[in-house]
């Protein structure tokens, strides 16, 4: 009697708690000059899907780490984002692939740079994560541990070039579940023609992605070189901790005062501890889309 009593308090109790999730599909010149229809119609669709899956999965009581690195892995296996299959290729034309994953509960993070025989470096940095000692693996490396923990390979030889404008963008995700933990994954073929073995942001915390719990998590997307030298989603969380600002104003200033003095353009997606989402970017488009704690969808390409 009492078991059945403590097992309905507990339902009841994980119905009433928030849960939220946002996704990105790359910040970049997308307008709807360079973007028909049909594509729009498609990638919000696409975006719209991965958003209800991970909702329904947080819903269903699964942690935000799960989540986030479901939801970039789908995106990773589109083909259409700039990451896994749709991954862009270097200077010397093969794929060089770039993702990180942080769990905002104990700031645990896992990250590989470089690889290029998985398409879903994500799933290989959240190993990384959680069966070696270490934070970021790159290259050679990195590949050795797909191959040996059996990730699907890559598929894809890069994405033609006459597509990249529509492929344009990293992709991410950030989430809330209903046991309070925040989660972030980013994850990306990096920039088109880049040198052979630059790294971007997207696979280092603090710049291309951060968690904390009680705090925010964070995805960003953009011209890297000038997220790490911002480190701007470090930057974003240190504001909403030390000067307690709200979340929008705290997104705000830092791309206002650390990101656009030198330059940079992109976007960041971000979800707060009670379940509220927001994105922001200073590019024409970025592929978005996200549910919050009270249930509002939204899905968006343009400003
Ligand atoms: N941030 C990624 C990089 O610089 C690229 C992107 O977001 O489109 O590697």
């Amino acid at each position: 009697m009492l078991y059945t009593r403590w097992i309905f308090l507990w339902i009841t109790w994980t119905m009433a708690q928030p849960f939220a999730i946002a996704v990105h599909g790359g910040a970049g010149h997308i307008t709807p000059h360079n973007l028909p229809p049909e594509k729009v119609q498609k990638i919000e669709q696409y975006l719209r899907e991965v958003v209800e899956e991970g909702y329904a999965l947080l819903n269903q009581g699964r942690m935000a780490l799960e989540v986030v690195e479901i939801a970039v892995r789908r995106l990773e296996d589109a083909g259409w984002f700039n990451a896994g299959r749709g991954a862009v290729l270097n200077e010397d034309g093969f794929p060089e692939l770039d993702a990180g994953i942080m769990d905002g509960k104990d700031k645990r993070v896992g990250a590989v740079a470089a690889v290029s025989q998985t398409q879903n470096p994500i799933t290989l940095a959240r190993l990384v994560m959680e069966r070696t000692p270490h934070v970021l693996i790159v290259g050679t490396g990195a590949d050795s541990l797909a191959r040996l923990w059996r990730l699907p390979p890559f598929q894809n030889q890069g994405y033609p070039q006459s597509e990249t404008l529509w492929a344009s963008g990293t992709v991410g995700a950030v989430a809330l579940d209903k046991y309070g933990n925040l989660a972030a994954a980013t994850s990306t073929g990096g920039i088109p023609r880049k040198k052979r073995g630059r790294v971007g942001d997207s696979p280092l915390v603090g710049a291309g992605l951060y968690a904390e719990n009680g705090v925010v998590a964070i995805s960003t997307t953009g011209h890297g070189e000038y997220f790490i030298r911002s480190v701007l989603a470090y930057d974003i969380a240190a504001r909403l901790r030390y000067i307690r600002t709200s979340l929008p104003e705290a997104i705000q200033e830092a791309f206002q005062q650390r990101l656009e003095p030198i330059g940079g353009t992109g976007g960041v997606i971000a979800v707060s501890p009670t379940g509220e989402i927001f994105f922001h970017f200073n590019t024409p488009g970025m592929y978005r889309a996200g549910k919050d704690a009270k249930g509002t969808l939204m899905v968006g390409i343009f400003r």
